[in-house]
């Protein structure tokens, strides 16, 4: 097994040395996430890249798939093309952690999502995470534009009258 293949890395230290991994995962082989869809058909790519930006470590992820979630509003599939893009500081330990949300709430600068080092973080759960976090919540088609011959009420109608 390579380097390239390990489930784990040590994230200050890939953040900092800048190192890249890019690979994908089957959208079935992540529970989480695979409960919230419809479908769970297809794979998911990621790209992790470690960077450092105003003298912070971070993790910049993207990923690309498209995930089947429902719509709320008429309960039928609504495949949803994801391009996730997100860049998560890095910080030694909770002191540092704490700094940084100083500095940047005195600056009034956008807060960086940051987090503590792991040395034994899960690429796969750190992938799943930031995936489920971009996610909507109560996704749906826009408003008007779910499709009229797929409408659910038909249905539940049907089924009240029967019982
Ligand atoms: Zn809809």
């Amino acid at each position: 097994m390579s380097a390239q293949d390990l489930p784990y890395i040590d994230s200050l230290r890939f953040a900092k040395d800048g190192e890249i991994r890019a690979g994908y995962y089957a959208i079935a082989a992540l529970p989480r996430l695979a409960k919230m869809l419809s479908s769970v058909q297809g794979d998911l790519h990621y790209r992790l890249q470690g960077k450092t930006e105003f003298g912070r470590p971070q993790l910049c992820l993207t990923v690309q798939a498209v995930l089947s979630l429902d719509c709320q509003r008429c309960l039928h599939p609504l495949p949803q093309d994801v391009q996730l893009r997100s860049c998560v500081g890095v910080a030694r330990n909770e002191a540092e952690l704490a700094r940084w949300d100083a500095v940047d709430l005195e600056s009034g600068r956008d807060m960086v999502d940051a987090m503590v080092a792991e040395a034994r973080m899960s690429v796969q759960d750190f992938v799943e995470d930031e995936v489920l976090l971009s996610l909507s919540v109560a996704p749906s088609h826009p408003e008007g534009k779910c499709p009229e011959s797929l409408t659910g009420f038909g249905i539940l109608e049907t089924d009240s009258e029967a019982s």
